[in-house]
């Protein structure tokens, strides 16, 4: 009950890493390399438990959403294109080309952690407005990261069936072979 108190009262403040991460990184943009860690971990989290529970429990703009965008939105149901495939693979080209094209030109550790800093920025804004005009997760429905980490749930649970499937069938062969054997001894 405790634990569970304190993880709440945790996520009440935890959104202000994401404001102080873009506070400080407009001054200091090595700041921004950080990025990559929150850009890795709903992945990394997703292949090793198989849930998205970075995106339930950690991501700091999740919980910004939860916390300060779910006291302000209009909680109106977002557009079904927003959820669509096709527009998150589009919107994930999109911004992982902006990502890399502006790597490519970063001279510098600051310039690259500036593209972060500035990619942050802009998703962060339209997480805002996507958040206040649909539902404060709205964002959370065409995040890359987050589309990233389903693929990988996917594929999990694809090469675990995989996986189960060629158990049951050597089984089966297994189990044919020794009736053959059987047979052939009688
Ligand atoms: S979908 Fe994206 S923004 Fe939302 S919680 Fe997951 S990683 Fe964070």
């Amino acid at each position: 009950m405790l634990k569970k108190q304190n993880q709440f009262s945790l996520r009440n403040y935890a959104w202000s890493i994401l404001i102080a991460f873009l506070s400080a990184g407009w001054f200091y943009p090595t700041i921004g390399l950080m990025a990559i860690v929150c850009m890795a971990a709903p992945i990394v989290v997703a292949a090793f438990s198989g849930k998205r529970k970075w995106c339930a429990l950690f991501c700091p703009r999740g919980i910004f959403n939860d916390v300060i965008l779910k006291k302000i939105t209009r909680n109106v149901k977002p557009p079904a294109f927003l959820i669509s495939t096709a527009f998150k693979i589009v919107f994930f080209v999109f911004l992982m080309a902006n990502l890399i094209l502006g790597l490519a030109d970063a001279n510098s550790i600051a310039e690259a952690g500036l593209v972060f800093v500035r990619l942050v920025s802009v998703t962060t804004a339209i997480a805002i407005v996507v958040g206040f005009y649909y539902q404060h997760r709205a964002w959370c429905g065409f995040c890359p990261m987050g589309f990233l980490a389903s693929l990988t749930i996917r594929w999990k649970q694809m090469s675990k069936k995989k996986r189960h499937k060629n158990i049951t069938v050597n089984k089966l062969e297994q189990l044919q072979e020794d009736k053959l054997h059987e047979k052939k001894a009688s």
